[in-house]
């Protein structure tokens, strides 16, 4: 599997990574986050959202799974860290096929009911405010969006 590994040194290099890749979205597009607490995947979210033109504040989900952002194209964000039957069809496959484009935290914890194309990122603390941001893309879509961003 393709990997291709990026490095922020702030925030804002942060959301500016997530943004361009939210810029260049398609609906239908699914995008998984790992990475410790504080790693930066809600961080990396808000970035997204402001590639598709979402003007809402995105905060965690934590509380309720799933929100949903008006943008050029409808997010969806996850968190289903709270989410304790893995196993359950909780009904996601409407969000991962529909019209708009879903980000998951925390998505090792449904694996299996994950679609087999999307585009894996993990995020990794790399000191104080470093990221190393490795993004594994499943799928020839993926693949080439990974390709546009890792050439800036
Ligand atoms: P998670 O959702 O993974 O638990 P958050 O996105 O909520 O993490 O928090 C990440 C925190 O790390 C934020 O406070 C953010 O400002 C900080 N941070 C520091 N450096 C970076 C970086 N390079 N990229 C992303 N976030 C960073
Ligand atoms: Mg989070």
């Amino acid at each position: 599997m393709d990997k291709y590994k990026l490095h922020t040194s702030s925030p804002d290099e942060t959301m500016e990574l997530a943004k361009r890749l939210g810029l260049s979205l398609e609906a239908g597009s699914v995008i998984t986050l790992e990475g410790d607490l504080g790693a930066g995947k809600t961080h990396f979210t808000k970035g997204l959202a402001n590639g598709l033109g979402v003007k809402r504040t995105v905060n965690s989900p934590t509380f309720t799974i799933i929100k949903e952002y008006q943008g050029r194209l409808p997010l969806y964000h996850m968190d289903v860290y709270r989410v304790c039957e893995a196993d359950e069809d909780l009904g996601f496959d409407e969000y991962f096929y529909g019209d708009g484009v879903t980000v998951v935290e925390w998505a090792s914890l449904i694996k299996d009911q994950l679609p087999q194309e999307r585009l894996d990122i993990d995020i990794y603390h790399a000191g104080d405010d470093q990221r190393e941001i490795v993004l594994k893309p499943l799928g020839d879509r993926y693949i080439l969006l990974c390709k546009e961003l890792q050439t800036k």
